[in-house]
């Protein structure tokens, strides 16, 4: 049970980060829920959690792009709760081109959000983690921190940097408490997926239905998209005492794919 922490999910407004922050919430943490949305619908989400779970529920739309963004919601959050216990860092987006046709904006924002942002929350966060002598970072990467596919140039090199960061700061800190890792799903059906769908369609010059069954599902050995629910189980896993010794690691939900 997770009873009296609290979880920051980024990107929790959608798909993957909202199904952990249910997860989360339903073991009892205190949840900030962040991302983009239109403000009454995230007024009725905060509530939502509030009555379902009966746990404490903050929002913030901090847009990751900016550090001054990130910074002003990590000191609102750590002067309402104390402390954000369990960090996952999992908001993120996607551009599908070519490297040589890659729009420069496209690379510079997926490199702030999917990378630098990871990098922001952490340090801001661990200081407060160290004085508690606990902390749970789980960084949501993706199975293209493990393995590269065309025209994601931007993504892999931002999701390989995770992997990367994952390692690097589960070693600074693993004689306090702290553990950091890294899950690696394969494709899951969500918004962030359904938008790539027509690009990849485009780049390759396939149909939409050839790019699920020739280039989503057939990298998938299971030939199944992972769930949101799977990606959500493992996290809070991760962030439960029994995982105290898994800190540094990089790990698959990918119906097999990086076994190839
Ligand atoms: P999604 O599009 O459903 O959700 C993305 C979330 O990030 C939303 O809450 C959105 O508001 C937020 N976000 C996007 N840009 C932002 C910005 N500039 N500032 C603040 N918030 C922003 O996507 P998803 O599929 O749930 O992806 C979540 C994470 O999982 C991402 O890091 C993604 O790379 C990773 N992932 C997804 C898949 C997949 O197949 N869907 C596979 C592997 C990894």
């Amino acid at each position: 049970m997770l009873k009296d922490k609290t979880a920051l999910v980024t990107g929790s407004t959608s798909g993957i980060g909202l199904g952990i922050a249910h997860g989360l919430a339903a073991q009892g943490a205190n949840v900030i829920l962040h991302g983009f949305g239109d403000p009454a619908a995230m007024d009725r989400l905060k509530d939502e959690f509030a009555e379902r779970y009966g746990v404490r529920v903050r929002y913030d739309g901090a847009d990751m792009r900016w550090p001054e963004a990130i910074e002003a919601m990590m000191a609102g959050a750590l002067a309402e709760f104390g402390c954000i216990d369990l960090l996952i860092n999992n908001a993120g987006v996607q551009h599908v081109a070519p490297v040589d046709e890659f729009p420069v904006e496209q690379w510079d924002a997926i490199l702030a959000i999917n990378l630098t942002a990871v990098f922001h929350t952490t340090r801001l966060a661990l200081p407060a983690m160290k004085s508690r002598g606990f902390g749970r970072i789980v960084n949501i990467a993706s199975a293209h921190a493990l393995v590269a596919s065309p025209y994601k140039s931007a993504y892999v090199a931002a999701k390989h940097g995770v992997a990367g960061l994952t390692k690097s700061v589960a070693l600074e800190v693993a004689e306090a408490g702290i553990t950091v890792n890294a899950v690696a799903p394969g494709y899951v059906r969500t918004p962030l997926i359904d938008a790539q769908i027509p690009d990849t369609a485009k780049a390759r010059g396939i149909s939409v239905e050839a790019v699920v069954r020739d280039v989503l599902l057939a990298v998938q050995p299971t030939k199944k998209f992972v769930t949101v629910e799977q990606v959500a189980a493992l996290t809070c896993f991760l962030c439960s005492d029994d995982a105290a010794s898994i800190t540094g690691a990089v790990l698959p939900v990918d119906g097999g794919w990086t076994a190839h």
